[in-house]
């Protein structure tokens, strides 16, 4: 489709929606002007294309389709099927995975489905024969009650949040740390790297059900056949959330040990992170674990939003191809060059480096907090989040890390040279950037201060680098 063809097309649809609700008219096309002007460096972000995000749009949205290919709980269903059947073996055929279960619609939503499969699979069959049943239906209340009792109190050991681990490992707040019986491992306290000895010693002491491994904020590989042999010797499922790393799978950065697919029992991932496909979520799991993996609806998901599961088959098409292989490596080269970039100009990286599409800048050395880093740099137009670092003295709010990832501007185009003035840009403004005072009169962890001007001076810096390298080139709104 022409680049005139497409303009055209989004101009009308934004005149459609805009005759219905003008204010979501207009806040969706100063969303793409806003993301068009920020160099964004979220690293759980990234920009689809432009066939993903039509494929969202369809009237597929308007179907239900509760059940499994071909198994469904309503009538009609077979286009759905079709696009389950396509998304499936794509993902199949991209990860080298005996299953997957592309319903899930988000990555939480593919952890809870994870989790409950395992459970399902290590406690409730077990269960079952123990209680004398073939099935749940022949189970009575006393039986169930005796059942939630064991899966109640499974253990499940994942890495800290502060070492770079997800909410969803274990966290106290999320579910995963009500319903589980939760431990966390870490990282060494010197290198800021994982400790596998340490993850084995904790492992062989807890013996957890679960042993989860993947990331948000960790800057590096993972070794997932070291991460198998800890989870085998202690009894323990192999669980990988690749959430952030997906990309970097599927396009043959990362093989062999740092492979997650051909060493985990299940693995779990995000679409739109560095897959580069809509927001969502899927389920890759070894064939012992598909029946369980099949029952996600209804045990945790409701009826499949049949418009993102075909988004996700385009995305997934999309990451087949050569084209994509070469920006998986090009993200991981590019984060390279911006973690060059911040130790040429005397930064402090978190373990000191990448070789993942992430770096953990410490900001302490700023004489800053994560907190007053992530603003200064939005006053600039530069978007990143605030992050903890391994046993952060600031805590989970303030922070003192800022954490950058290169999927998103890469798919911009943007590379070596780019990447480096990036991190010269972000130096800029971290120091000319002092803590503003409290009330009390002691140095706020929150306010700050920027010198005159730097903030304006990068900010046109950035649009130089912006322009070179345009947002959906060719997208031009009426
Ligand atoms: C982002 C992320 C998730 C959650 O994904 P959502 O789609 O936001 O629910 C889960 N696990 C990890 C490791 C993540 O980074």
């Amino acid at each position: 489709m022409s680049d005139a063809v497409i303009s055209s097309a989004y101009s009308q649809i934004l005149d459609v929606i805009g005759s219905v609700e003008p204010r979501i008219a207009a806040a969706t096309r100063q969303e793409l002007a806003d993301q068009r002007e920020s160099l964004k460096l979220i690293a759980s972000e990234n920009y689809a294309s432009p066939a993903v995000l039509l494929t969202m749009g369809t009237w597929f949205s308007d179907k239900y389709a509760e059940g499994t290919i071909g198994h469904r709980f309503y009538a009609g269903c077979q286009n759905v099927d079709t696009v389950e059947t396509v998304a499936a073996e794509h993902a199949r055929e991209l990860f080298g995975a005996p299953y997957a279960y592309v319903q899930p619609h988000s990555g939480i939503d593919a952890n809870l489905v994870a989790y409950w499969s395992i459970l399902a699979h290590r406690v409730e069959s077990p269960g079952l024969a123990k209680l004398g049943a073939k099935n749940v239906n022949e189970l009575s209340e006393a039986d169930w009650e005796s059942l939630r009792h064991e899966f109640g109190n499974q253990r499940l050991l994942g890495m800290s949040l502060d070492a770079g681990g997800h909410l969803t490992h274990g966290f106290r707040p999320n579910i995963s740390g009500k319903m589980f019986h939760q431990q966390q491992y870490g990282t060494d306290p010197e290198t800021g790297l994982l400790d596998y000895d340490a993850v084995a010693a904790k492992a062989r002491e807890f013996k957890p059900l679960i042993l989860v491994a993947g990331y948000s904020a960790y800057p590096r590989r993972v070794d997932f056949a070291k991460m198998r042999e800890i989870a085998d010797e202690v009894g323990a499922t192999l669980m990988v959330d690749m959430a952030h790393f997906a990309g970097l799978v599927a396009g043959k950065v990362f093989t062999g040990d740092e492979d997650p697919v051909p060493h985990a029992h299940i693995v779990t991932t995000t679409t739109h992170k560095s897959l580069r496909g809509p927001r969502g979520g899927m389920v890759l799991a070894q064939e012992e674990f598909a029946g369980d993996v099949d029952r996600g609806c209804p045990m945790v998901l409701g009826g499949p939003l049949s418009h993102m599961m075909a988004a996700k088959a385009v995305a997934l098409a999309e990451a087949r191809t050569e084209e994509f292989r070469g920006y998986a490596q090009r993200i991981a080269d590019n984060a390279k060059s911006l973690a060059d970039g911040f130790l040429s100009r005397g930064a402090d990286l978190v373990t000191g480096g990448t070789d993942n599409h992430l770096v953990l800048l410490d900001v302490s050395s700023f004489g800053l907090t994560g907190r007053q880093a992530e603003s200064a740099l939005l006053d600039a137009g530069i978007v990143t989040n605030r992050n903890s670092v391994p046993n952060d003295a600031n805590g989970a709010w303030y922070t003192s890390g800022v954490r950058l990832g290169t999927p998103a501007l890469t798919t911009r185009g943007f590379g070596h040279g780019e990447f480096d003035r990036v991190a010269e840009l972000i130096v800029d403004v971290l120091g000319s950037t002092q803590p503003g005072t409290t009330k009390a009169g002691g140095p706020s962890k929150a306010s700050y201060v920027t010198g005159d001007g730097v903030a304006a001076k990068v900010k046109d810096a950035s649009s130089e680098l912006l322009d070179k390298h345009p947002l959906y080139p060719g997208l031009n709104l009426s």
